[in-house]
């Protein structure tokens, strides 16, 4: 069978298309490009905001359109919330939810395209019991060897109150530290250089491990692997950085000096009424923490801007945040409103062109204190993990500390290969910004 996979959203997204792309060629399918007359096209959907779910209908609507011939199937966030809305769309074969997709394998080994197509719709959509365990998916290859994704966990238990995401994708659930390590050593053995762990919240991993380990006693166990130099790890929620977790990050040069920590407001009120449990301070106090051992570790952000509530004192409030945490990154988002969740019923729902104007200030404030970040490392040498060599020469990687550089083909020697570590002299040219 020739499957096309399309991937919305997340980085979890995208992993689990790569690992389930990954199980079918294992199984004699073949994985082909959407211009390459595919027999299925799979598209993993998202629904984190309002766009997301739109984006994932309208995409689901060309390939019905474009690909008369070929069987559709949905996955992902979207379907797992939604499944009737893409019963509506008319045209779909599979529809698939965000766990459990094991029979995926014996439907693309049994499929008959004529008469799936005059069924109608197959939903394996399941609801989030008791005995929903950890979806393991096959290690992901590419051919780079540069990067490595490696998901530790699913789910989420936190219920933020703008949050879609533990409807869409169930409580949170760790991966088995043992089956982490294995996935590990099959990684570095194949090649790659650096290991990304990832998962919808990594800092919860663990607490439904009766034995353990948690998240800083998994990195420690992680970090004791053999060939392990480069380990990055994804978002983390700031009340996570326990003092053990805080121990294992600053006293390894193996751990990437990288941190994701999502901040969403720089107002308590708002913070508070988005059910996150930190203050400013408490923001501040942690980042204190962090730099004092590393003081130039790169720490991005995410903000949300626009919930229901937050005025424009609120929103001057995370403006002077932002200018005292010197992020090396801030990502900004508009509040997206979520149906079923506790901040879609909120009064005081904010304008849409107001939200943008907030947006575009947060980014605007966040660039500045990025670029400088960046400028620090002007002159120094640094080691550059290559990720990417275009036709004519120019070289594209990142830094421990995630420095996106464009390297000038006239310094590659001319083999440098993707996957390659490489010391380079930093010059502000090279910045991508
Ligand atoms: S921690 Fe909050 S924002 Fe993050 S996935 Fe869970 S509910 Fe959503």
């Amino acid at each position: 069978v020739k499957a096309c996979f399309l991937t919305l959203g997340c980085k979890v997204n995208q992993t689990e298309s790569e690992a389930l792309a990954q199980l079918a060629v294992q199984e004699g399918h073949q994985v082909v490009r959407e211009n390459e007359d595919p027999d299925i096209v799979i598209i993993n959907t998202c629904s984190v905001t309002a766009a997301g779910g739109s984006k994932s209908r309208k995409l689901i609507r060309r390939i019905i359109r474009k690909h008369p011939e070929s069987l559709v199937a949905v996955m992902g966030c979207y379907s797992q919330i939604s499944p009737g809305q893409i019963t509506e769309l008319s045209g779909v074969d599979l529809i698939m939810g965000t766990q459990d997709r094991r029979f995926f394998l014996d439907y693309l080994k049994n499929v008959n395209k004529k008469e799936s197509k005059q069924k109608g719709p197959v939903s394996m959509v399941r609801d989030f019991d008791e005995d929903i365990c950890f979806e393991e998916l096959p290690l992901i290859e590419n051919e780079s060897r540069a990067r490595a994704m490696l998901k530790i966990q699913d789910g989420c238990s936190q219920f933020c109150s703008y949050c879609i995401v533990p409807y869409t994708r169930g409580p949170s659930r760790s991966r088995e530290s043992e089956k982490v390590l294995t996935e590990a050593e099959k990684l570095l053995r194949a090649g790659y250089r650096e290991i990304v762990l990832t998962g919808i919240h990594i800092g919860a991993y663990g607490r439904d491990l009766p034995e353990g380990p948690d998240l800083a006693g998994l990195i420690s166990k992680l970090l004791k692997v053999e060939g392990m130099s480069r380990l990055r790890l994804g978002s983390i929620e700031p009340m996570e950085f326990t003092e053990e977790l805080l121990e294992v990050i600053t006293s390894s040069e193996a751990i990437c000096p990288h941190f994701h920590i999502p901040l969403q407001s720089g107002s308590n009120t708002i913070l508070a009424k988005m059910k996150r449990p930190y203050t400013s301070e408490d923001y501040a106090r942690l980042l204190r923490k962090i730099r004092e051992d590393l003081p130039e570790a790169a720490i991005a952000a995410d903000i949300m801007t626009g919930f229901p509530g937050e005025g424009e004192e609120e929103h001057q409030e995370t403006l002077e945040f932002i200018n005292e945490c010197d992020f090396a990154g801030v990502h900004a988002f508009p509040y997206s409103r979520r149906p079923g969740t506790p901040a879609a019923q909120m009064p005081d729902q904010i304008a849409e062109s107001v939200k943008s104007r907030r947006v575009h200030e947060i980014i605007e404030a966040g660039k500045k204190y990025s670029r400088n970040y960046a400028r620090r490392f002007i002159g120094t040498s640094m080691e550059v993990l290559l990720e990417t060599i275009e036709r004519e020469g120019t070289c594209r990687g990142h830094t421990a500390n995630f420095l996106e550089l464009a390297i000038p083909a006239s310094l590659n020697p001319g083999d440098w290969q993707p996957g390659q570590i490489i010391n380079c002299l930093i010059q502000e040219e090279y910045f991508v910004f």
